[in-house]
């Protein structure tokens, strides 16, 4: 009955993605059994008491983890991150009304583009000409004369550039971040932002929940009737649970955010994921064979593409180091090359052993 691996993969997954060895364990444990109920997580009511605790923790976790204040809903809602392109407009943008959104990649796009359902999108930055190699300057982003709200993806998946500051939209104007694959990776201020949200399978746990924090302000906005599920105040006013939240997701998410508290918070977290993303840049920074598609002051901690010197080459890489254990290094279909993602569950050995195969392989190769 048990197929247990004996070895597990070095997972560079740009999601879902790896995580925590020990919360996976736990997990193992609570599917059978939670916390002693002979009931497995999967299988509890969401409105049962051990329920209650396990959602409770969770958002008084990731408050703690985030040093977010009373002033600060966080909701866990469903649909991935991609449902939160619409459900942004529709509960701040009013009608024949404008937001801003910074063009800086392939979600950053998408997410724009389905503001047109409730008003219009201004693009305060586009990256598409420059193939969004670079994170704009705060001099580079140009706002409308009165936008609803200003959205920016603090981390471009795909693409493999990041902020390395937070950017600051017009007085008075909300700040709405996709903050998918680079929560919780480092500290930041949350009183700058209106409305943050992230897909959990990046960083934070399983697909099947997505992580809101919303300042309490903006749910009184209700620019147009809106169907129940689509509104952010059902879901402020019932603990995620207006009707049957993603249980085990939810679950899963919390223990991550425990295992954040016991690294020791995020500043820890930050520095060490600072010290992984460096034991593979300095290998590329090495010599010309490997080419980062991000510019220097624009690279992400989190998800590094490159390339090598050809499509054939960048093939034969994925599939060396395949072999050797390394798994899911291709890069997105829309950019090709290679994708090393290193989110916080990813092991610091594991970047090592990474950036000795590349060593290797050039020697091989170049
Ligand atoms: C993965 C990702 C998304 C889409 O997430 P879904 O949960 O699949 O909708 C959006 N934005 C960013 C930055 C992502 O990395």
């Amino acid at each position: 009955m048990t197929t247990t691996a004996t070895h597990r993969a070095l997972n560079f997954s740009a999601g879902p993605g790896v995580l925590p060895e020990e919360v996976l364990r736990q997990v193992q444990h609570d599917i059978w059994d939670l916390g002693g109920t002979g009931i497995g997580i999967m299988e509890h009511s969401h409105r049962a008491a051990s329920y209650d605790r396990i959602i409770a923790e969770a958002i008084a976790d990731c408050k703690k983890v985030g040093g977010i204040g009373d002033d600060y809903d966080v909701l866990f809602l469903t649909g991935g991150a991609s449902t939160q392109n619409h459900m942004i407009p529709a509960n701040l943008l009013p009608e024949g009304g404008t937001a801003d959104y910074a063009n800086t990649g392939y979600w950053a796009r998408k997410t724009a583009e389905e503001c047109q359902y409730y008003g219009k999108a201004h693009i305060a930055f586009d990256g598409k000409p420059s193939n969004y190699t670079f994170i704009p300057r705060q001099s580079e982003l140009k706002f409308s004369a009165s936008p609803a709200y200003f959205h920016y993806t603090s981390n471009n998946t795909i693409m493999g550039t990041e902020y390395h500051y937070v950017p600051q939209p017009p007085a008075g104007v909300p700040l709405v971040c996709d903050m998918c694959s680079d929560i919780y990776s480092r500290p930041f201020d949350v009183t700058k932002f209106g409305l943050i949200y992230a897909g959990a399978q990046k960083n934070l746990g399983p697909a099947g929940a997505t992580v809101v924090i919303i300042r309490k302000d903006l749910l009184e906005r209700s620019p147009r009737p809106l169907p129940t599920l689509l509104r952010y105040k059902p879901f402020a006013e019932n603990e995620s649970r207006p009707n049957t939240p993603p249980v085990f997701a939810i679950y899963v998410v919390g223990l991550v955010f425990k295992w954040i508290l016991k690294q020791g918070g995020l500043k820890p977290i930050a520095e060490r994921n600072q010290s992984k993303a460096k034991i593979i840049y300095d290998v590329i920074d090495a010599t010309g064979f490997y080419t980062g598609h991000a510019r220097d002051d624009s690279r992400s901690l989190m998800n590094i593409s490159f390339r090598t010197p050809s499509p054939d080459t960048d093939k034969l890489f994925i599939t060396e180091a395949k072999a050797e254990g390394m798994d899911n290094l291709k890069g997105h279909r829309s950019i090709g090359g290679i994708r090393a993602s290193v989110y916080n569950a990813f092991p610091t050995e594991g970047c090592e052993t990474f950036a000795q195969f590349m060593r290797e392989f050039e020697r091989k190769h170049g």
